[in-house]
């Protein structure tokens, strides 16, 4: 059985997998955080309201802490100014967490190769989907957001709960890609 099969009975009894479980509700609940940088910003409001409707996803309940947040969409410019804060937001939120680079600035520094302007996100925070544009339009980041919870369904989140200890949940899938590799080799 694949990992994200379910096998739906008459009776009315389903079986999966924890994992499926797990990852399924976290895909289906995401809390991005409320913050945006620039101009890639109003894009990301004109996703959240009605023409677009993130709720349609399960994402449309932005969160005005991090600590109730799990998802980072960084919409805008990132200036080395902003870069403290930018990484003090994403570490008060708690795991597990995802971000999303939204626009060429936030992916690359975009049109701004200056002194004063971070040149990607990613030297300060990890990022999981890079979303190209100036602006991306709502769909980009619909599309983008529907890459990351393909991504969350391919996460093992009982390797790190059940008997890991302190295994990272990329050590852990590491570990189970070598394994597959094996099987797959013999
Ligand atoms: S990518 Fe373009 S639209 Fe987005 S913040 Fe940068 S300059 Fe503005």
């Amino acid at each position: 059985m694949a990992k994200e099969q379910v096998i739906e009975s008459s009776s009315g009894i389903i079986t999966t997998t924890v994992d499926f479980v797990f990852n399924w509700a976290r895909k289906s609940a995401l809390w991005p955080m409320t913050f945006g940088l620039a101009c890639c910003a109003i894009e990301m409001m004109a996703t959240g309201a009605s023409r677009f409707d993130l709720d349609r996803f399960g994402a449309g309940v932005f969160r005005p802490s991090p600590r109730q947040s799990d998802l980072m969409i960084v919409a805008g410019t990132p200036t080395l100014k902003m870069g403290p804060v930018i990484k003090r937001v994403w570490d008060q939120m708690p795991e597990p967490k995802w971000c999303i680079a939204m626009g060429a600035c936030a992916s690359t520094g975009g049109p701004f190769p200056t002194y004063s302007t971070l040149q990607g996100v990613d030297r300060i925070v990890p990022v999981d989907v890079y979303i190209p544009g100036c602006p991306p339009r709502p769909e980009a980041l619909l599309y983008g957001l529907m890459r990351l919870q393909d991504k969350i369904m391919q996460e093992h989140p009982t390797q790190f709960i059940f008997g890991r200890g302190s295994v990272s949940q990329e050590e852990a899938e590491g570990k189970i890609n070598q394994e597959e590799a094996e099987g797959t080799a013999a």
